[in-house]
């Protein structure tokens, strides 16, 4: 049966639904689950009404009703107060039955207007309506579906009607076996009472059967695919260490650390296994991911192969070579870097070079993966900052083969991922952590000053720039409006340079407007201890390596999510003096933002913050960006509250698919039609080869 053809949808519904809601057929509708339930058991006296709550219900009569210019005003009464109904639809309809002297049971979210309380478009009952012991489900909803009279009463009734038509038909996904030995309900004991709580204990089994479905499910998809791809796809065998990286190891200036060592273990115990290697490196800014790149990819040249290293930006890409290039001194491994900067003549020679095999590590931005470079063996790829980059031009980059076979590929990324999350994002993939700081750091210091305290944080400057320190002043940068926020760096730069005036200070200023050629100079002012101050927009110069910078000032804090608030403080803190971090905010905060500035000075630990940061945002918005989606939408789990859960799912996976990787056997063939029904297809998000 068509949604449509539910009692209380019709067609214009349907597709509203279909629109708004992404829901398209009865199945749709049953796995659409609320997001909380109100125990409608409850009666609150109105004086006991606070404006936070999430919904109330009160009896009451009504006193008066007045229709003002826009809107009807009701005022209802109980033994213990009085409070104001507002009603902006429907006015007509609510003053004929709203006349005074009636009760009803109202039942709505308090709002607080003009220091009182009151409720606008409550629904109306019948105050003798029986409503005891009645958990009901709250739905997601839009402004739309609102509008056309959707309220939750209807969608309740809607519920109703697609559980009555629809259930029979719904079939289980999940074998006996997988029932019973998770202790789980059968699906439509599980949807009935997600929908229509029996009781509270019925409720619980439910979620935790829906949730373990959805997590196994997607678990299960992303592990088969990456048995599949262990067998299918070869990987490049890299048997040897070979001189050059024992050369960089012997001549290095410090020792590796823990973390570093058992890292390099890992991959290089990919690289020889004759499997395609996909690992993630995940290790906090300031980690020492540079060097395990250089050691990786001087595996790869001790095998006779090439490496490419793609950074997100040209003055990250640039950094980046001359870093490794000096580490590279004692190999005689040659380096180049090529960037969309890159002049002609060099250009040619640089590609000259990839084909021919000369240049054994080559540096860049995205002009590596253009056509026209082209290599005579590359054996590795290694992505710094991963989320820069699309799937489309990591796929990009496996082309330069043209033996079928795969580079290894290396991400690295300092946005910690919360293990829940790496997990589902890159469930398929193989992760490693730099989870220890290299030794002599001292942890940075971080305070939250308002605007009020600028002129100390002026004189806090002044004092660092004495003691011959850096800083860094840091403008947010906002996609929708590169104008304004180039406004907004403009004023601060001026300011900067009015408070610290030429000659005895200089500030070198950086932004997205610049020609590359300007802006290179001027970082380059600033790395090379020329400038004392660097003004600079928040996208353009993460990752700069300045070791006497000091003090990071980080303006319109608020308006930062905690990973990006952690990447920049990251930018100090890499010499050996005390660093300071201050975050300037507006006096004004909204209570998350003020929850964000307390928890990055309460702690520098980065996967504190990322796990934190997703309580707070929800996994889906991680990085900030749009493009970090989850493969797939989850329904009912969530990635913050259901790790363990996520791990058993994961864990059982793993041993069906160890036993059985392509579901062929009959005791897995309801699982082998679930996983392909198109319901639980996830995109290939996580797949990066
Ligand atoms: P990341 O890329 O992870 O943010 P980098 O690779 O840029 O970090 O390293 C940060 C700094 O730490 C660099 O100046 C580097 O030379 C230094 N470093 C890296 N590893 C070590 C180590 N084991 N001991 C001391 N210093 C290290
Ligand atoms: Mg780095």
């Amino acid at each position: 049966m068509e949604m449509q053809y539910l009692q209380g949808v019709g067609p214009k519904r349907a597709m509203l639904l279909s629109k708004e809601l992404g829901l398209n057929s009865i199945e749709d509708l049953l796995r659409f689950f609320p997001t909380r339930y109100i125990d409608r058991s409850t009666i609150t006296p109105i004086a006991e009404i606070v404006p936070e709550a999430a919904f109330v219900q009160v009896r009451a009569k009504v006193i008066s009703r007045e229709i003002k210019p826009k809107r009807l005003s009701v005022i209802v009464e109980d033994s213990t107060g009085r409070m104001e109904l507002v009603f902006f639809r429907g006015i007509k309809w609510a003053s004929e039955k709203l006349s005074p002297g009636s009760e009803f049971i109202f039942f709505g979210k308090p709002a607080a207007f003009n220091g009182k309380v009151n409720m606008v478009h409550p629904e109306i009952d019948p105050p003798n309506s029986d409503t005891s012991g009645v958990m009901t489900g709250v739905y997601p909803s839009t402004e739309k579906i609102k509008n056309a009279g959707i309220t939750g009463k209807v969608m309740n009734k809607i519920m109703a009607a697609a559980l009555e038509a629809g259930l029979p038909s719904i079939q289980e996904t999940l074998p006996d076996y997988v029932l019973k030995s998770k202790s789980l309900v059968p699906i439509h004991f599980a949807l009935r009472n997600i929908h229509f709580p029996q009781s509270a204990d019925a409720l619980l089994k439910a979620r935790r059967r829906l949730k373990f479905e959805e997590l196994f499910l997607l678990q299960l998809s992303l592990l088969k695919q990456k048995f599949v791809r262990m067998r299918s796809v070869k990987g490049i065998e890299m048997p040897k260490v070979g001189p050059s990286f024992n050369a960089c190891y012997n001549a290095l200036p410090y020792k590796l650390t823990g973390a570093q060592q058992r890292v390099i273990k890992e991959i290089r115990e990919d690289m020889r296994s004759g499997r395609q290697m996909n690992r993630l490196l995940q290790g906090d800014v300031g980690s020492g991911k540079t060097m395990v790149a250089v050691l990786s990819a001087l595996i790869a040249s001790g095998n006779g192969f090439q490496s490419c290293i793609m950074a997100p930006t040209e003055v990250l890409a640039r950094q980046h070579w001359r870093n490794i290039s000096k580490y590279l001194l004692p190999t005689g491994v040659k380096c180049a870097v090529l960037t969309g900067t890159t002049k002609a003549s060099e250009r040619r020679e640089i590609h000259a070079g990839l084909e021919d095999g000369s240049i054994g590590i080559i540096v860049g931005t995205h002009a590596l993966i253009e056509d026209d470079v082209k290599f005579k063996n590359l054996g590795l790829a290694i992505i710094d900052e991963q989320h820069r980059f699309g799937v489309d031009q990591r796929a990009k980059l496996w082309n330069k083969r043209n033996d079928g076979l795969l580079p290894h590929v290396l991400v690295m990324t300092a946005t910690p991922i919360p293990r829940t999350l790496a997990m589902t994002l890159y469930g398929d993939l193989d992760v490693s952590v730099i989870d220890e700081m290299p030794p002599g750091r001292t942890p940075v210091q971080t305070l939250h000053c308002y605007e009020s305290k600028r002129a100390s944080v002026y004189k806090f400057m002044r004092e660092q720039i004495a003691l011959g320190r850096q800083i860094f002043v840091v403008y947010p940068l906002i996609f929708e409006s590169e104008k304004m926020d180039y406004k907004n760096l403009e004023a601060g730069a001026e300011q900067i340079m009015n408070a610290f005036p030429v000659p005895q200070y200089k500030t070198a200023v950086v932004h997205g407007q610049m020609k590359a050629e300007d802006k290179n100079f001027n970082m380059d002012a600033f790395v090379a201890g020329r400038a004392d101050i660097l003004v600079a927009t928040s996208v353009i110069e993460v990752g700069v390596d300045v070791p006497n910078a000091t003090v990071m000032i980080i303006e319109s804090a608020e308006r930062f999510g905690l990973a990006q608030l952690h990447q920049l403080r990251g930018r100090v803190g890499r010499g050996s003096n005390q660093s300071y971090c201050i975050l300037m905010t507006d006096f004004k905060l909204s209570s998350e933002s003020k929850r964000r500035i307390e928890l990055m000075c309460s702690t520098d630990n980065g996967f504190t913050l990322a796990e934190e940061d997703m309580k707070l945002r929800g996994p889906g918005d991680m990085d900030g960006t749009a493009q970090s989606g989850l493969p797939v939408e989850l329904s009912i789990a969530s990635l913050a509250k259901d790790g363990m859960l996520l791990s058993e799912a994961r864990d059982f996976a793993m041993r069906i698919l160890e036993r059985d990787p392509q579901l062929s056997a009959p005791a897995n063939d309801l699982l082998f039609k679930t996983l392909n029904s198109g319901r639980y297809a996830i995109k290939d998000y996580s797949v990066i080869s």
